[in-house]
């Protein structure tokens, strides 16, 4: 009766939906303080000051029009400030004409795909992966590619990418700073990616986009390098979120920025703020525009991810656990001392610990284990793992 394909996929979303069930609950039976629930990426803490006090002066303030229609593209003093923010960053010549507000990067996608997808081309997608990219891919009728990045490393296997290139590719998604792995892809191995893309676009007379998911750009750990992806790739689409980087997730805010390289950029551009009012969105919520306009320079405070990812990893790891230490983003890619992840996984509940199986980001044998939550759960939960680790003689 209903849209078959919907329903069909209502089946593949369980593993969240009965993670959110088993916390429930674990945290009815327990009591909230003595469940440790590491399952989403949720950020806890509050968007930084500066954020808190622009979002202030916007509702006080008395502008005509704050509130009424836009262009879909978003207002335009504030794609003039994204822009010229961008391109001090990637030293790519930009203009507003480059930039589309959108409502966070789950609408960026949609609309970025939707414009570049004929029927049935091909995306590819790193292994492990954000699962939501094949429903996106999907939704603009293309077909994903799954592509495992390098075993044990989780770098970017570019050999195995470039046996996996076809005359139908279209678009590799990248996600540097990577949710699960926390990752991030060094300036070398992106390089390298780039002269396999060139060489088959040449071999096969295509252009393939990369299209660079990137909310976690600025939570980086270490002083590690996140390289510009606009200035490695020619043909590329950055679709930004404000998130994780300002702790804004309920507010919908985000935006798409297309490389004045893009052949024919300008076509690009018209079907995304096309897509943007015809997907339903219209613009971007005005007050945030505005709000993160004045903020872009701002980010959350890492040193705060950076304790807990550091309690984290130090603990995990005294106890026997296997864990690639993150780089960035805000999450612990942890090796499953059984092949069963999701048995895995159950058997964390028993300690009250709610973490994610790699199952669910397309990598059987790992879990996930978001540490976007107060210091002080993190810290009250190492018992557990040293329990579950004890379960498993490690
Ligand atoms: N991409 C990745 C890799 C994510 O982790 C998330 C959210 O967790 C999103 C996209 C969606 O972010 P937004 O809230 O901007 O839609």
């Amino acid at each position: 009766m209903f849209n078959q394909k919907i329903v069909a996929s209502l089946a593949k979303s369980s593993m969240i939906r009965a993670m959110f069930e088993a916390g429930a609950k674990l945290k009815a039976q327990y009591g909230e303080e003595n469940v440790f629930d590491f399952s989403l990426g949720n950020p806890e803490i509050e968007p930084p000051v500066p954020v808190q006090e622009s979002l202030k002066k916007y509702v006080n303030s008395a502008t005509p029009g704050l509130h009424y229609y836009m262009s879909n593209a978003g207002f335009e003093d504030v794609r003039e400030k994204v822009a010229a923010h961008l391109q001090k960053k990637s030293g790519a010549p930009l203009t507003k004409d480059h930039i589309l507000m959108v409502c966070g990067a789950a609408a960026g996608m949609n609309i970025a795909l939707k414009a570049l997808l004929n029927a049935g081309e091909e995306v590819i997608v790193l292994a492990p992966f954000f699962v939501e990219y094949l429903s996106y891919i999907e939704n603009a009728d293309g077909k994903p590619v799954i592509v495992n990045t390098e075993k044990g490393t989780f770098h970017i296997d570019v050999e195995a990418v470039k046996r996996s290139i076809t005359p139908k590719t279209k678009a590799i998604i990248l996600n540097s700073p990577n949710n699960p792995t926390g990752v991030v892809y060094s300036r070398e191995s992106l390089e390298n990616l780039r002269t396999a893309l060139e060489e088959k676009e040449k071999e096969f007379g295509t252009s393939i986009f990369v299209l660079s998911d990137e909310p976690y750009v600025s939570i980086v750990y270490d002083g590690v390098e996140v390289p510009n992806m606009m200035s490695v790739f020619k043909n590329c689409v950055i679709i930004y979120s404000f998130s994780k980087s300002h702790a804004l997730p309920g507010e919908r805010i985000g935006y798409v920025a297309a490389s004045s390289r893009i052949d024919d950029v300008g076509t690009l551009m018209g079907a995304m703020i096309t897509l943007n009012r015809t997907l339903g969105f219209v613009n971007a919520p005005a007050l945030f525009q505005k709000v993160v306009a004045e903020n872009l320079d701002v980010a959350v405070d890492t040193a705060f991810y950076q304790e807990n990812r550091d309690i984290l990893y130090n603990h995990i790891t005294s106890v026997g656990f296997e864990c690639v230490k993150p780089s960035g983003a805000f999450y612990l890619w942890m090796k499953s001392p059984i092949e069963d992840d999701v048995a895995f996984c159950q058997t964390a509940q028993k300690y009250n610990l709610l973490i994610v199986p790699g199952s669910g980001f397309g990598c059987p044998g790992y879990a996930r284990i978001a540490y976007c939550y107060g210091t002080e759960m993190i810290k009250r939960s190492l018992k557990a793992f040293t329990n579950l680790a004890k379960e498993y003689g490690l």
